[in-house]
């Protein structure tokens, strides 16, 4: 068993209490190592390190290109160790090394990117109308920003907020899942390498029900940039107005990938797939729900059934496997329930629907690629998400009622659009309620495009340009350049 510590205020450590838990690998059911299991203690001591760093002159006098220069550095040593990291993925939550070694080898530009936008943050100078004073803005830092990240794309979804955060001039203190802490912990290591100050990267493990609350109540910490379900979220977001701090949410989805009659059809049925089996289902933009014209829906469904039973299961350490494990033992029970829930509405199973027996899959929690047909869009399958591989395919007779259809859950993270008109593609991408639409693709995301969601997929916004406002503040600044010092009871 390998055992971690935790980063905090440049030390790597354990948890005050001495007390570790065990994480699993998804493939093999067994554990393989040891992760500090945080209490609260713990939390205070990772904030007193990221406040101390944030004052210290050693983060907070390093100009902004100083600062865009060691993102830079993080950068090139993630690109150096994207494939070590991608092992370790891969081996804690199952995660296929294919995926993996894609988005790490991808996930430096993040830091690029965010690094070459440090010193291009300005303030402005206001004409104002006041005569004999002169006012500008200032772009600052908020302090402390705590960042919560789901299990299922572990580091990405933490960079998305770190790269921003320290570009701004935070300092961070990270609580990664309890179900994916190891990679966190090995990437830690290299904000050291790249000579971040100590304290302004802290790394706490432990599990959300027994810090999380702690830490967005925090009173050192100034923002919380929060990734998971929507109910957590819920409550995070809740115990942060409490002590009135800003937050990002990024939350859950049940995203329509919607195929008109006119589309090309092998495309559709290769993005339908995309959108609902890769990562076994476990992603935030999971096209959970195929909306199909019903002029197609029958031939549409057939080549999607015949598609999907071509993917290859097993493990995920292998490159040619194309459908992984759950990546943890009570997401195995929730989607399995959720098959039976859409039985129970009458759905009809076209597909898998039970846990896999292959023999590729060994002891592994994998669940077999699973699709539904002759679902109406009231039932639960198709207005939960399931986070599994689990396919909810819903016919529409007509544009409007497609929209309707697509809209008509509390979500609104993603939806897809598959169709050849010009124009179809533009009303479509009008009128869904959605953060990102994609037409004739999904699942492309970059560092330069703004990822969120609207309604209860959550609040703010995660790459490109605008991303970094959500880490600052502005401050007016007045200066009075009369000479004069004004009569007091008279307000300028
Ligand atoms: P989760 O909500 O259970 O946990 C997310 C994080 O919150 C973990 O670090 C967890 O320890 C922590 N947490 C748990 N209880 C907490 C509490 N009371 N206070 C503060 N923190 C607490 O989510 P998960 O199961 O890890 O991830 C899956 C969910 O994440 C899915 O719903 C998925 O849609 C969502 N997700 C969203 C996006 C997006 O960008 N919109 C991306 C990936 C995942």
């Amino acid at each position: 068993m390998k055992s971690y510590n935790m980063l905090i205020g440049g030390e790597w450590v354990g948890a005050a209490s001495g007390e570790t838990f065990e994480t699993e690998n998804p493939f093999t059911g067994k554990s393989w190592a040891t992760i500090p299991r945080s209490g609260v203690d713990d939390v205070d001591r990772a904030a007193a390190a990221a406040r101390k760093a944030f004052n210290d002159p050693s983060w907070s006098g390093l100009s902004a290109s100083a600062r865009g220069a060691l993102l830079r550095r993080f950068a090139d040593l993630l690109a150096a160790n994207a494939d070590r990291l991608a092992e370790v993925e891969t081996q804690d939550n199952g995660k296929l090394i294919a995926e993996m070694r894609g988005q790490l080898r991808y996930m430096p530009q993040w830091y690029y990117y965010f690094g070459g936008l440090a010193d291009k943050v300005e303030g402005r100078v206001i004409p104002i109308d006041k005569p004999g004073v002169f006012n500008f803005t200032r772009e600052e830092p908020l302090g402390i920003v705590a960042a919560i990240t789901p299990w299922n794309s572990p580091l990405m979804l933490a960079t998305w907020k770190l790269a921003p955060a320290l570009a701004a001039g935070n300092t961070i203190l990270w609580k990664p899942s309890e179900f994916s802490s190891a990679s966190a912990l090995e990437f830690g290591r290299l904000f050291e390498e790249a000579g971040f100050p100590p304290g302004v990267v802290n790394i706490v493990t432990g599990f959300g029900s027994e810090i999380g609350s702690h830490i967005v109540s925090h009173p050192q910490v100034d923002k919380v940039a929060f990734t998971g379900g929507d109910r957590t979220g819920q409550g995070v977001y809740e115990l942060a107005a409490k002590s009135i701090k800003p937050v990002t949410l990024e939350l859950g989805g049940k995203s329509a990938n919607i195929v008109f009659e006119d589309a090309v059809l092998e495309d559709a049925v290769k993005g339908v797939v995309s959108g609902i089996f890769a990562a076994s289902g476990q992603t935030c933009i999971a096209g959970s729900r195929a909306l199909v014209h019903r002029s197609i829906y029958p031939a549409f469904v057939e080549a999607l059934v015949a598609f999907a039973k071509t993917a290859r299961i097993g493990d995920p350490s292998s490159e040619n496997t194309q459908v992984g494990p759950i990546t943890t033992r009570p997401q195995l029970t929730k989607v399995l329930e959720y098959i039976e829930i859409a039985k129970a509405e009458g759905a009809t199973l076209a597909l898998g629907g039970k846990r896999a027996s292959d023999p590729a899959c060994g002891d592994g929690w994998f669940v077999e690629p699973t699709i539904f047909t002759d679902v109406a869009p009231a039932m639960r399958i198709a207005q939960e998400e399931v986070f599994g591989p689990v396919l909810a395919a819903i016919p529409f007779d007509n544009d409007e009622q497609a929209i309707e259809i697509a809209n008509g859950t509390i979500y609104g993270l993603a939806a897809g659009v598959w169709t050849q008109s010009i124009s179809r593609a533009l009303t479509m991408s009008q009128r869904l309620r959605a953060g990102t639409v994609w037409v004739n693709t999904y699942r492309a995301v970059s560092y330069m495009s703004p990822f969120g969601g609207f309604k209860r997929s959550g609040i703010g916004r995660e790459s490109g340009l605008s991303a970094i406002r959500e880490y600052l503040q502005e401050k007016s600044v007045w200066i009075d350049i009369s000479g004069t010092v004004p009569n007091p009871f008279v307000q300028r």
